[in-house]
């Protein structure tokens, strides 16, 4: 047999890690990596957090899971403490980012079924996007990347111009249920929303009866600095998808809501074997207690501005790679004039890890605890690599 035991669906790169110690990665013969990766805006404590990984061991041992069937304590505690935290009113606990989202496109239709305008069931969704590989996660791109060969894929999804206000609210009809967008699209190559964008999306849902739908898998938890990054354009979603970070490692995610948002989730209409058990939840209270506090976010936000600095700083010693910096908080991109994905493969081997992006970025998402020694030991090590990197010629 010629197929691998692993489906042969991911790249992989020769780093094979088998422990990890704060900001460090370490592969089978002992190799030492600077994690700037993360597991792609997961492990947003580093490796081996004590409080995280205490908080796991002792639930572990006391109740890992029981059905949804039975009341749940563990899971009302973490629901209303992310109700408290944030615009939500309600949450739905996911074991993905994907599921989170299915969650929310699934919320934004029965809003308007229970309003009695089933027709309304469109998300008008945006060029670049990723949500997730369902299959109504990949029909809410225009990715042919991640669509060919799985048709036919779901229907109910407009796509247009990212940060194209004018192309968004002339795509609006009878048929809308909302927008779905990234506040900062991650996969796409760090492109944050604008703010008129924004605030003008909110605006056509207000005066329309339509659901603002959030994607902060990626851009939620504290990694830009702020818990979620809606905050930061003064606006509050009516739904909300969040994963990736929220249990620092452990596999989980959640749905958010306004009251009025879920208004058609009702008994029945939802459900997940294992979304919100026991150990999730210990997972999610452990991260909150250490990011969700006035004093951590702020540290994200200095710490991402020297990092930020620090990266304009050196990239016009080669600006025969690096065009330009972009992003907030420790959620940031290098944009290169030839492709990404080469120059993270050649970090790689210098014991660097970042993550290659859409639109030739360099994805810079370290875990949100570091230290300015680690942002030092990056940058100069980014800067290294720059001078005796070679363009690769077809690339160029
Ligand atoms: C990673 C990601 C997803 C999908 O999350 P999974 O946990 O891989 O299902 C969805 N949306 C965004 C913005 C993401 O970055």
């Amino acid at each position: 047999m010629a197929i691998t035991p692993l489906m042969p669906v991911y790249p992989r790169s020769p780093v094979r890690p088998v422990r990890g110690e704060g900001a460090y990665l370490y592969g089978e013969n002992g190799e030492k990596y600077l994690d700037f990766a993360a597991g792609i805006a997961v492990n947003l404590l580093g490796h081996g957090h004590p409080v995280l990984t205490k908080a796991i061991q002792d639930q572990a041992a006391t109740l890992m899971h029981v059905s949804n069937l039975y009341g749940s304590p563990q899971g009302e505690a973490l629901a209303q403490r992310l109700v408290d935290l944030t615009f939500a009113d309600t949450v739905f606990f996911t074991n993905s980012g994907a599921e989170a989202v299915e969650c929310a496109i699934k919320t934004a239709r029965r809003y308007h079924f229970a309003k009695g305008k089933p027709e309304k069931h469109n998300l008008i969704t945006f060029s670049n996007a990723f949500h997730g590989r369902t299959m109504a996660t990949i029909s809410a791109t225009d990715q042919a990347k991640l669509r060919e060969g799985f048709a036919p894929l779901l229907t109910g999804f407009t796509v247009v111009e990212f940060n194209d206000l004018d192309a968004a609210l002339a795509a609006v009809d009878e048929h809308t249920a909302g927008f779905l967008l990234e506040p900062i699209q991650g996969e796409g190559g760090i492109r944050p929303a604008t703010h008129d964008f924004m605030t003008g999306l909110r605006k056509a849902c207000d005066e329309h009866d339509l659901m603002l739908v959030l994607d902060e898998v990626q851009s939620g938890v504290a990694r830009t600095g702020a818990l979620y990054a809606y905050e930061l354009y003064g606006i509050e979603p009516d739904i909300l998808a969040t994963a990736k970070g929220i249990g620092g490692g452990f596999p989980m995610g959640a749905c958010l809501a306004t009251e009025k948002a879920a208004a058609g989730m009702v008994i029945g209409t939802h459900g997940s074997t294992f979304g919100g058990n026991p150990l999730a939840m210990a997972a999610g209270q452990a991260v909150l207690d250490v990011v969700a506090n006035d004093e951590f976010l702020a540290a994200v936000r200095s710490k991402g501005d020297r990092l930020r600095a620090a990266l304009e700083q050196m990239i016009p010693n080669h600006d025969h790679l690096f065009d330009s910096v972009r992003g907030t908080g420790l959620m940031l991109g290098v944009k290169l004039k030839s492709d990404s994905r080469a120059f993270v493969a050649y970090l790689r081997e210098r014991g660097i890890l970042a993550v290659a992006a859409g639109d030739n970025v360099l994805r810079v998402l370290p875990p949100l605890n570091i230290e300015e020694s680690h942002i030092r030991e990056f940058v100069d090590g980014l800067s290294a690599a720059a001078a005796e990197y070679e363009v690769p010629a077809a690339a160029a």
